[in-house]
């Protein structure tokens, strides 16, 4: 794990084609240019755990607590270390644990669980594009990411039909300088934040250019999984853009915000960029109030603002972790007899068709 592996075992693991890790690829091969130059965060990617047998072994849990761990999906197991030392070893039911781990579950064929849940087919306004609100659009900056959620509802997302360089994006930036309604461009995917800075520095200034573009929006879980993203170049590129750099991060549970994450988050928010969270509602994961408290007590410690609580949108794979709506909306209301106003995130679902997210009451 100490060592530096060279780019071919990375290559190897981007060979499925229709995986997101394809993207990961054309991400890390601008890296793979000056091998040398690999910051602290690409090196510690490329020793991420990519089994879910690794993953077990490494937390001491024996592989059979969990059935069959070798499921048909092209959507492999991704875990930064940094983000599995928060895990706690020898629990089968760490909460943690349980968003990444590859298991069998997610092979069943279940109605009502599709391939895109939220039809972002029928967003698309141009290559990387998609548009479902009024006033703001997301660019699908990448479709790698630093950690695979389980649950994530653009796991069978087809990324390779996206711009992967910066002559291909520029039909979308094109689109949003002749729309002068978009004040507000999120940059989402996959995680914005797995460019490196050289390539995000351009897609922030072009964007920056275009005199309507007054907000800049990252979607990103980096800050909680691979803290060591967060760097002082990072946020001096964040801070001299024109528009207003806004931060969406996504954490699940109260342990994720611990030890380097904490740290990251800081440093985001004393820079003077607000940082909000949004979070997942997973069975058996964080469906009860005392998980949700400390989620949004420890993330509101640090200066981040809970924002959204989603009702899982139902993805192939995915059913395993639904919680039902109204065990979301009691959750809520306990919450807010616990905590002050600005710390109860809002409960919402995304429903095809609606001009913004849905609030569940
Ligand atoms: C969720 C989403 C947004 C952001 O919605 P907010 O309510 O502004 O956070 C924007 N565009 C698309 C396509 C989305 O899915
Ligand atoms: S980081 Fe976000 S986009 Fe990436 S797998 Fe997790 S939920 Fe999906």
């Amino acid at each position: 794990m100490s060592s530096v592996p060279d780019s071919n075992s990375t290559r190897t693991l981007s060979s499925d084609a229709a995986s997101p890790l394809q993207a990961a690829d054309s991400a890390n091969s601008e890296t793979h240019e000056d091998a040398t130059q690999q910051t602290s965060w690409q090196r510690q990617l490329a020793e991420a755990i990519r089994s879910p047998h690794d993953l077990l072994a490494a937390l001491n849990i024996p592989a059979d607590a969990y059935g069959a761990l070798t499921p048909k999906t092209g959507f492999p197991t991704l875990v930064p270390i940094s983000f599995l030392k928060r895990m706690e070893p020898g629990n089968p039911h760490d909460p943690l644990l349980r968003q990444v781990l590859q298991t069998s579950q997610e092979d069943g064929v279940i109605s009502g669980f599709t391939a895109d849940p939220v039809d972002d087919a029928n967003a698309r306004i141009a290559p990387g594009l998609l548009q479902k609100y009024a006033g703001r659009a997301l660019l699908i900056a990448t479709g790698a990411c630093a950690v695979h959620c389980r649950y994530c509802f653009r796991r069978e997302y087809p990324y390779q039909q996206e711009p992967r360089t910066l002559d291909d994006w520029q039909p979308a930036i094109q689109e949003i300088a002749d729309t002068p309604s978009l004040t507000e461009v999120i940059l989402s995917g996959g995680d914005p934040l797995m460019l490196n800075d050289q390539r995000l520095a351009t897609l922030c200034e072009q964007l920056d250019a275009i005199p309507h573009v007054q907000r800049l929006r990252l979607h990103t879980r980096l800050p909680i999984v691979l803290p060591a993203r967060v760097t002082s170049r990072l946020l001096q590129l964040l801070t001299s853009l024109r528009s207003q750099p806004v931060v969406v991060v996504h954490a699940n549970h109260g342990h994720e915000i611990a030890d380097d994450c904490e740290v990251a988050l800081r440093q985001l928010v004393r820079s003077g960029i607000p940082v909000l969270n949004q979070a997942v509602l997973l069975r058996n994961i964080n469906d009860t109030v005392e998980d949700l408290e400390l989620l949004c007590r420890r993330l509101s410690n640090v200066g981040v603002m809970p924002y959204y609580l989603h009702q899982l949108d139902r993805v192939h794979g995915a059913a395993h972790f639904e919680a039902d709506r109204q065990t979301g909306i009691s959750l809520i209301q306990q919450l807010a007899a616990r905590l002050p106003g600005y710390a109860v995130p809002r409960f919402v679902k995304e429903i095809p068709g609606k001009p913004g997210k849905t609030p569940l009451t």
